[in-house]
């Protein structure tokens, strides 16, 4: 498998008044499962439903209702797990995380705290071409999702609404490597990626689908490598873990502001608690949500209700021969097979089908031209238009066919730029439209030369300026051009030019 060289981006400090600062963060990423059924009843899934419409027994948590573990769940599991490169537990198993909250009925999480089912992976974060951070993945445990409380529907009354209690969550806990808000950022882009790709979550934020808490803290130059070397926590900063972010812009301004509020009061001769913040964009701040002391007791223990489960190494193997090219490997790929750049293979790689497309165009092709293409026109085209390439009107076969004729050379770029709209608005066969209405470029040397002497003979004036200043060749180049329509091969019309004017 091949793979790109790169460099470790520079931590980001902030100048204090009393020197620089470095920023260490650890996210803990909460993705829900791609999964049609909850992690232990058979109740959907689905978003935006009736509130309260898909809620089992086990969900409502009646009595003697019992949890069965859905085991698509936990193949979900295992499959992110390999597509971060990280080791699938054997032996895991489940425990009761207690507390009480209107929307969960239980009374208690079912999560897995002390034998979670993933254990140390890694994710290399791109920062820009040839720039990438290596963060390490510390674990992922599966858990239950909690219910929603409703507060904004009535002066008077909150409601619950418990469609999502109990849906499969993943959470996948980084180890404090990432050194900056845009680092951060990327993190989370990366594992929405992969996780994309390997069809485990949706990622999709704006539903509360991917969301992360994040942990701060500010150290001096030259900490966090001890820290590195030794492992030991102490040399790092008191961290506060701001709650449940939802945005990739909120992630990067929360850090920002927190690593900010830190440092001046570092530098104010006080001390960092370790707390539960929470972010205000609106305000600009983050704010106490619960300090240390007051820190729940969640009197953790295994859950009697479920076995621990048991994955053997050829189920793992099994699931591990169904992954798909995760986006690393697609991206050096595409640069040594297709000759194109780092940072249009990250372009066309970004997403999966986007990247399925490019392939369908290039196969047997010039890859270079079929990434700009892809890239330029049709990109660049879906933006404008705010469609996805799954809504494309163009297929891969038409934009492939569109590219046979330039490499042909019975059209040139610019006539298949109108052929591309055509074919955009009104479908149909490339080459069946370029017969049809006479599009095919004019290669005849003898028509060329026709209209290149009949321009020579009009515009004597410019001829001898040409003479004396080469440049001024591409005026007679653009006439030709207009005379014939556009369709006059450009290349034989530069040449043709070129021995005409005596150049
Ligand atoms: P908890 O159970 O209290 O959430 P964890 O050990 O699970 O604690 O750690 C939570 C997250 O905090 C992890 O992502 C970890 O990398 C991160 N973290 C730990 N120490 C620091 C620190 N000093 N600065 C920033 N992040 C940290
Ligand atoms: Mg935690």
């Amino acid at each position: 498998m091949a793979e790109l060289t790169y460099t470790e981006p520079k931590p980001k400090t902030i100048a204090g008044a009393k020197g620089d600062w470095e920023l260490v963060i650890g996210l803990e990423v909460h993705a829900q499962v791609a999964s049609k059924a909850k992690l232990f009843s058979g109740a959907s899934t689905k978003f935006g439903a009736e509130p309260n419409s898909n809620v089992s027994f086990v969900d409502a948590a009646m009595p003697g209702m019992l949890p069965v573990i859905n085991e698509f769940c936990v193949e979900q599991a295992v499959r992110t797990g390999l597509g971060l490169k990280a080791e699938i537990k054997h032996y895991s198993a489940f425990d009761r995380k207690n507390y009480f909250y209107p929307d969960l009925p239980q009374g208690y999480q079912i999560s897995q705290l002390y034998h979670p089912i993933v254990g140390e992976g890694e994710v290399l974060v791109d920062m820009e071409p040839g720039i990438a951070r290596k963060v390490r993945v510390e674990r992922i445990h599966l858990e239950q999702d909690a219910g929603k409380s409703v507060h904004d529907m009535d002066p008077n009354m909150s409601f619950v609404d418990l469609n999502r209690t109990g849906v499969a969550l993943m959470e996948i806990v980084s180890r404090p490597d990432i050194r900056g808000p845009e680092e951060a950022a990327a993190y989370v882009a990366k594992i929405r990626q992969i996780l994309r790709y390997l069809g485990t979550c949706d990622g999709n934020m704006q539903n509360g689908n991917l969301r992360a808490d994040v942990n701060v803290s500010v150290c001096k130059p030259g900490d966090y490598e001890k820290f590195r070397e030794t492992g030991d926590f102490d040399v790092l900063g008191t961290r506060c873990e701001i709650k449940n972010m939802n945005s990739m812009r909120f992630i990067q301004q929360a850090i920002d502001i927190e690593a900010r509020r830190q440092i001046a009061i570092l530098e104010d001769g006080g001390h960092i608690d370790q707390e539960t913040r929470l972010f205000d964009p609106d305000k600009g701040e983050t704010r106490t949500m619960r300090s240390k002391e007051e820190a729940h007791d969640y009197r953790y223990f295994p859950c009697p209700d479920l076995l621990p489960l048991r994955i053997e190494q050829s189920w793992i193997d099994t699931i591990g021969e169904t992954l798909p090219e995760l986006p690393d490997a697609k991206k050096a790929r595409f640069v040594i097979e297709y000759g194109m750049t780092e940072y249009d293979a990250g372009v066309l790689t970004a997403d999966i089908t986007d990247a399925k497309f490019f392939e369908g165009v290039a196969k047997g092709r010039d890859g270079k031209q079929a990434a700009n293409w892809v890239i330029n026109e049709l990109f660049g085209r879906l933006n404008k238009e705010d469609l996805k390439i799954g809504d494309s009107p163009i297929s891969a076969l038409q934009l492939g066919g569109i590219l046979d004729l330039i490499t042909k050379g019975d059209i040139s770029g610019k006539i298949a730029k109108d052929l591309f709209e055509i074919i955009w608005n009104e479908g149909g066969d490339p080459a069946e439209i370029v017969d049809a209405r006479g599009m095919k470029q004019v290669t005849d040397m003898g028509a060329i030369e026709a209209a290149v002497d009949e321009i020579i003979a009009a515009n004597p004036g410019q001829v001898e300026k040409a003479r004396l200043n080469p440049k001024l060749a591409g005026w007679f180049v653009g006439q030709v051009m207009k005379s014939t329509g556009g369709k006059a091969n450009p290349k034989a019309v530069n040449q043709i030019i070129a021995k005409k004017l005596g150049l």
